[in-house]
């Protein structure tokens, strides 16, 4: 991660094609596109690429949430859960909806615990949302179980682990609706960019005619389209699409890159006390987008972070005080900070943020260290900066 460190010529082709017949967007233009749908083109590639039967692109990973979750019904009133480790995205994309995000704590896979998400049920509670944090996963057996026997929605974002398994099957096409985002730091980039993947008819259909303003795609004539419901403008466009169409070509070797570069550094650290590694559920394979681990305790992450700085390792954080990932910093939605006016269901299904606390999922991010796998490091950088990570480890904990 991420993609753009490889641009090539493979990404320039793809955009030149889109830019020599002038036709920048996905629907329409037959006559003058040469035979160019480069967003036709990657949704067949992503329908492969994670073994799923619909794919449906959209303007970025945060839309592909909100899409999948309107898709299935998802709306007013209606509950989510999700985790207290995510990107931002995750409630955004649910609010959007007027739905209400319950978060609840993660465990040491760095997603959602199940058993907070059986807690976190009520009769309100319509889908789960599995977040697949740093190239890796959930407990996928147990949140499955846990969705069928209550009929929620399963849905997982698997924004940042494209590329990784669980039982040989791609993460993103293991729940009902799986979600991507290949925004500019992604491990596949389109600029901005997401998908919706799924093996349900009924729910692609709804995300290609909602991310479109309802037009439901039947026949050649764009404007005598009609719109069997209301919807809403998610579209990629063709030069987004273009530079996609050639970095999912090159998942697998960015993936081995990754692989790689992931495995040099976690056998420097393997062998050092004090470090552990956060768990991948049996029958996973991470992406190797991340290396994450834990220290003994938080003190211990801030003076090895520091640490790193100090030797020039970048690239690695640790959540607890970051606003963009972990609850602690999210003011804006504990303080409800909007534009405009929140509906009342909206507001007390909120309410308990005010008070609710997260010591288990505290006791993970306050401890972790997340190492970002950079695609463009050289086999000789990877094993220095493996050698200053340990040092820098060793030198904290010895101390
Ligand atoms: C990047 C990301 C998103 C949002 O994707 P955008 O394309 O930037 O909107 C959502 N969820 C997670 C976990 C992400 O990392």
């Amino acid at each position: 991660m991420p993609g753009f460190e490889l641009f090539s010529d493979l990404e320039r082709k793809e955009v030149n094609d889109v830019l020599d017949n002038g036709v920048l967007m996905r629907y329409g233009f037959d006559g003058m596109r040469k035979g160019h749908w480069k967003a036709k083109e990657l949704e067949t590639e992503l329908a492969t690429t994670f073994k799923s039967n619909h794919v449906q692109l959209v303007s970025s990973g945060t839309a592909a949430v909100s899409v999948a979750l309107a898709s299935a019904g998802v709306g007013a009133g209606d509950e989510v859960i999700m985790p207290t480790f995510t990107f931002v995205a995750s409630f955004e994309a649910i609010m959007m909806l007027g739905a209400i995000p319950v978060l609840v704590d993660i465990d040491d896979t760095l997603s959602v615990d199940p058993k907070a998400v059986e807690a976190a049920i009520t009769p309100k509670t319509k889908a789960v949302m599995v977040v697949q944090m740093c190239g890796s996963m959930g407990h996928m057996d147990a949140l499955k179980q846990v969705c069928d026997s209550h009929h929620l929605l399963l849905v997982e974002d698997a924004c940042q682990a494209i590329g990784a398994t669980y039982k040989g099957e791609p993460l993103g096409s293991i729940g009902d609706l799986g979600c991507f985002s290949f925004d500019f730091v992604k491990t596949i980039t389109c600029g901005e960019g997401g998908a919706v993947v799924t093996n349900n008819k009924d729910y692609y259909i709804n995300a290609d005619h909602y991310s479109d303003h309802g037009h439901d795609h039947i026949g050649s004539d764009r404007g005598a389209e009609t719109h069997p419901a209301l919807g809403y403008n998610f579209r990629i466009s063709e030069l987004h699409a273009a530079v996609g169409l050639a970095q999912v070509r090159r998942l697998p070797e960015f993936i081995a890159i990754q692989k790689r570069n992931y495995t040099i550094l976690r056998n420097a650290l393997e062998n050092i006390s004090g470090v552990t590694f956060r768990t991948v559920p049996e029958g996973g394979v991470e992406s190797y987008a991340f290396l994450n681990f834990f220290l003994p305790n938080y003190e211990a992450s801030q003076k090895v972070i520091t640490e790193f700085k100090n030797n020039g390792v970048d690239a690695c954080w640790n959540y607890f005080d970051n606003n963009w990932h972990y609850i602690r910093k999210w003011n804006h939605l504990k303080d409800l900070k909007s534009l405009m006016p929140i509906s009342k269901e909206v507001k007390q299904g909120l309410e308990y943020l005010q008070t609710k606390t997260f010591e288990q999922s505290d006791s993970y991010i306050s401890r972790n260290i997340s190492c970002l796998i950079k695609l463009s490091w050289t086999e000789d950088e990877v094993r220095e900066r493996a050698e200053k990570m340990a040092e820098s480890i060793r030198s904290v904990l010895n101390s």
